[in-house]
């Protein structure tokens, strides 16, 4: 009955023409989303807005959303919360405003706090970006899209499709115990890392180049970058920063590993270790929780840090393999978002920037649909430029990366060109039009290949260069003594001065390569806190 009223009330406030009406008459939804988190619910509300007769329902498995993963927003990300979404009001009151991006880097567990090298910023974020608890965000977002109009099952999880094409799909879903069908002419695949679609259909693909595994928890008691006892222990760490060093999303680097450290609303801080078992190898230990934090405790700024710290309790998680895509994203029918089209890595926090770009494609393209256009062109597109996308962003950001990233002289200088050119490529054409640029996915083009080209060259270029020190025993020589903190990244040609600081410092690493070839001979050394296991490199 209620499916007939909603029936009735959309075909009368319908743009559409008769015959699509019909058409679509013969399933109870015109579009199902499976996963109701920051993907699926992001897209209902696109599309919902876009076409306000669209019957959408949204079938989420999680009675309640625990705090996940994603928490660390970027400017394309941030740009697509506040400025398409609209959600300003809302992040401004319930979750934190992120102070940039900080890397620390060290030579050994017994280096000062104060020796260690810092890269980051010295003053406040020029852009909006967020540090998000997931489990407040995607349930705002998810009652913004049931406000909006969208229909909901929850607790409801799927648990078959079948899909026809221009047919008509049928989803079996289980809730409380009971089982039901629904049909739709499209189906949404929002389902992270399930991937129901990719798996089903044969398309899901390890990424088997790029075997990174990652283990994290929150924690509480950590202690505050900014606080009172560390100005008189450190004063010129105090006073070498102006903004806030507590909002930022910390990095601890390492050979082979990096962890991140983020601040949430309420005080908890979540912190998780990203590791390549081809060169490193998580420490043995009682428990998940425990090798995680005397992981962090190797490194002297986690020593300092979350000395007295503890883990919370049930709140410690780990996945392996986290890299994978699907070949396919999309055909008549069907469409995949976010996690479920696949995930790369987390440093530098570009999952969420997928869920823009595909949350937004895929919500354009349906609402295109239901008012009638063909959108074979737009699948196609879809479909062919998702993988482009997904490989150079891949070649250009973290192929390989792991063997440099715990060399500060050799991850600083790719900071700077990795953020330098998403500045250029990404962040400034969004500010200018974001309606328009969440349409297209990034590396599009010609122009698109040239950029990834260019950028996946000093990626090699750095993972060469780090192979060359690590068997002359130069790697993270550079690791202690200095400070660098820049004005920030801006989205303008002011990000040009930090581009060519990126290059010079390339380049140099570069003139350093040439004078090791032609005099170090070849002992193998690594920095004691980074050496963990054993080096295949
Ligand atoms: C270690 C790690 C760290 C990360 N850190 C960051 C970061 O700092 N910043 C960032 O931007 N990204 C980060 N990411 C990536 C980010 O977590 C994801 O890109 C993002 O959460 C994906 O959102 P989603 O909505 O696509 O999927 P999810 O958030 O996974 O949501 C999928 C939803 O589908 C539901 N579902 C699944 N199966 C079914 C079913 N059968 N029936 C019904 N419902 C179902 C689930 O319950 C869930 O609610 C990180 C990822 C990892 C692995």
């Amino acid at each position: 009955m209620l499916l007939l009223e909603h029936e009735d009330g959309n075909a009368l406030r319908s743009p559409r023409p008769k015959s699509i009406i019909f058409a679509a008459m013969k399933f109870e939804y015109d579009v199902v989303i499976v996963g109701g988190a920051f993907s699926g619910a992001a897209t209902a509300l696109l599309l919902k807005r876009r076409h306000p007769a669209a019957r959408l329902l949204i079938i989420e498995k999680a009675e309640a959303f625990d705090r996940k993963v994603g928490e660390s927003t970027t400017e394309v990300s941030s740009c697509f919360m506040t400025r398409i979404l609209g959600m300003s009001n809302y992040l401004g009151h319930h979750q934190l405003a992120k102070q940039g991006l900080r890397m620390w880097f060290s030579n050994g567990s017994e280096q000062r706090f104060d020796d260690c090298v810092e890269v980051g910023a010295r003053y406040q974020a020029r852009l909006p970006t967020f540090q998000v608890d997931r489990a407040t965000l995607d349930s705002h977002m998810l009652e913004t899209a049931v406000a909006a109009g969208c229909d909901l099952r929850r607790p409801a999880k799927v648990s078959r499709i079948e899909l026809g094409g221009e047919s008509g799909q049928s989803l079996c879903l289980t809730s409380k115990g009971a089982e039901e069908t629904v049909t739709a002419r499209w189906i949404v695949d929002a389902s992270g890392r399930a991937a129901l679609l990719a798996r089903k259909l044969g398309h899901f693909h390890q990424n088997i180049e790029h075997p990174i595994n990652a283990v994290w928890a929150r924690f509480s008691g950590v202690k505050d970058w900014d606080s009172y006892e560390w100005r008189e222990r450190f004063p010129d760490y105090a006073n070498a920063c102006r903004t806030s060093r507590n909002w930022a999303t910390n990095h601890l680097m390492g050979h082979g590993w990096w962890c991140w450290i983020i601040p949430l609303k309420g005080g908890d801080v979540s912190a998780g270790v990203v590791y390549d078992p081809r060169i490193f190898k998580l420490n043995e230990g009682a428990n998940l929780g425990e090798r995680l934090r005397a992981h962090l405790l190797t490194h002297p700024v986690g020593k300092e840090i979350f000395g007295a710290a503890q883990v919370i309790e049930n709140d410690i998680h780990a996945f392996s393999q986290l890299p994978y895509s699907s070949a396919q994203v999309c055909a008549d029918g069907w469409a995949s978002v976010g996690d479920a089209a696949g995930f790369i890595d987390p440093l530098y926090s570009p999952g969420l920037d997928f869920c823009s770009y595909t949350s937004s494609y895929v919500a354009e393209m349906l609402a295109a649909n239901l008012a009638g256009e063909d959108v074979s062109a737009r699948l196609d597109y879809y479909n062919k430029q998702y993988p482009i996308t997904y490989r150079l962003w891949f070649e250009t950001l973290y192929k390989d990366k792991y063997f440099y990233m715990g060399d500060a002289e050799l991850m600083s200088a790719a900071l700077l060109l990795d953020v330098g050119s998403y500045f250029v490529g990404l962040v400034t054409p969004l500010y200018r039009n974001p309606e328009r640029e969440f349409l297209r996915l990034p590396f599009e083009g010609v122009p698109g290949r040239v950029v990834g080209s260019m950028m996946s060259f000093y990626n090699r270029r750095l993972v060469a260069l780090a192979k060359r020190r690590l068997v002359t025993g130069c790697y993270g020589q550079r690791n202690s003594g200095w400070r660098e903190l820049y004005d920030g990244f801006v989205p303008d040609f002011r990000v040009r001065k930090l581009i060519q600081k990126g290059l010079f410092r390339w380049w140099k690493a570069e003139l350093t390569n040439l004078r090791l070839l032609f005099t170090a001979g070849a002992k193998h050394r690594v920095p004691a806190a980074t050496s963990a296991a054993p080096v295949n490199a």
